[in-house]
């Protein structure tokens, strides 16, 4: 999807209240199910939650009835928004273009970026941008895309959602985004190798430029085993914090171009040690480096973390304040709303493992393998723990993105 910088600034004040009249009323949707219980005078002609009546677009923008349709008009055309019409109904939906706008608007409007560059992801569920501030510092902006791919996973698991809220993917790459900021912050402040959080609006987040590249695009490096080994001790050490990253692979790891070392991306599916799952997640982290390191680097190490020894000595040691996945339930990021991004993601997931049945048998044949094993490394690696957990133990660094919010 093209995003035009230029269009940040052409938009005319009466469009953009429009526009923002129309993301208002779809998010109270979505969010909350019908409009009808915040405006219970107008009669809903439509079940889909995500169109929203032109004659309310008219009463939240403050503008004349003729003044809207020529808005929403001029709007339409530019793909910010989509009109919805049937016999019974007439009104507008905000296109991904439009939200996106929304966002960027957000963000140019708090000075934290001002002009947008190449595009240098497609990710399953992101677009990433190059973007700029004021001076020309290079940023990233990730927009996130969740719905894009998996429409049909959703409808089928639609009960889960209740009654109240409807998996759109406004909703769904929104939460994905404030999930993402709320960790990314914690993370970064506790001194975690991961981009410094910026700013967040809407379904975007704005992050430091990591001149990197991806763990997938390393041909060849000079000790496999020293970056594997810090590889688990990072996972490890997000273990000791209370967390586990859960897509932790090499894509979701980059290489610093100068000094070769790894960086961690991508946060909306990271979990709890306390989950219900947990040691399944933190084994599948493990298992994913494992296996990456054998195929391409022809690198294999019979020491590895089990989750059992980042649990014995960590608990209660650090006090309260060590427990990332607390701190960033109590920043604002609720429990329910990690729920519903859950489910979300287990039926994404479940979908697109049905397409690659082949990945899945080597996976099989791999963890038998291991099995016999377990038993024989569980030294080496209560070392290697300790060793992560030390560093673990730095001195917190000061967090300095500006608070989110529209
Ligand atoms: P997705 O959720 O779609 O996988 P990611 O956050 O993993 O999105 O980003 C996708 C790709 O974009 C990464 O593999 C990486 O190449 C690039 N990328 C993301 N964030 C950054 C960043 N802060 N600096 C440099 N490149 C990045
Ligand atoms: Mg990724």
């Amino acid at each position: 999807m093209k995003l035009d910088a230029t269009d940040l600034r052409y938009i005319t004040s009466d469009e953009f209240r429009v526009l923002t009249a129309v993301g208002f009323l779809t998010w109270r949707q979505v969010q909350s199910g019908e409009l009808t219980t915040i405006f219970p005078q107008v009669e809903m002609g439509s079940k889909n939650h995500e169109v929203v009546p032109t004659i309310l677009v008219a009463q939240i923008s403050g503008l004349r009835n003729g003044g809207v349709n020529k808005n929403l008009g001029s709007l339409a055309k530019r793909n910010l928004v989509a009109r919805v019409q049937n016999s019974k109904y007439d009104g507008y939906r905000l296109t991904y273009g439009g939200y996106d706008y929304l966002a960027m608007r957000a963000l140019s409007k708090r000075d934290s970026m001002f002009s947008v560059g190449n595009q240098i992801g497609v990710g399953k569920e992101s677009d990433i941008y190059i973007v700029a501030d004021a001076e020309g510092h290079e940023m990233v902006l990730k927009l996130h895309r969740l719905g894009r791919i998996s429409f049909r996973a959703i409808k089928e698991k639609r009960d889960y959602m209740g009654k109240r809220k409807s998996a759109s993917w406004m909703y769904m790459s929104r939460l994905a985004a404030e999930k993402e900021w709320a960790f990314m912050k914690v993370l970064h402040e506790h001194g975690f190798p991961v981009p410094r959080p910026v700013d967040h609006a809407r379904h975007t987040i704005l992050m430091e430029f990591i001149d990197a590249y991806p763990l997938r695009q390393v041909a060849d490096i000079p000790s496999p085993g020293k970056l594997y080994s810090d590889l688990m001790d990072l996972i490890v050490r997000f273990a000791r914090a209370g967390l586990i990253h859960g897509d932790f692979n090499e894509f979701n790891i980059l290489i610093r171009r100068e000094s070769g070392e790894p960086v961690v991306i991508d946060f909306p599916q990271m979990v709890s040690t306390s989950h219900m799952n947990a040691e399944m997640y933190f084994n599948r982290d493990v298992q994913c480096i494992r296996k990456f390191f054998r195929k391409r680097f022809r690198y294999e190490s019979r020491i590895y973390p089990r989750f059992s020894s980042t649990r014995s000595s960590s608990q209660g040691e650090d006090g309260e304040d060590f427990r990332l996945d607390v701190v960033v339930m109590a920043s604002g990021f609720k429990q329910r709303d990690q729920q519903v991004l859950e489910e979300y993601m287990n039926a994404v997931q479940n979908e697109s493992s049905e397409d690659d049945d082949d990945e899945e048998e080597e996976e099989e044949e791999e963890e038998g393998e291991e099995e016999g094993e377990e038993g024989e490394e569980e030294e080496g690696e209560e070392e290697e723990a300790d060793e992560a957990h030390e560093e673990a133990d730095e001195e917190e660094k000061g967090g300095d993105a500006p608070e989110a919010g529209e």
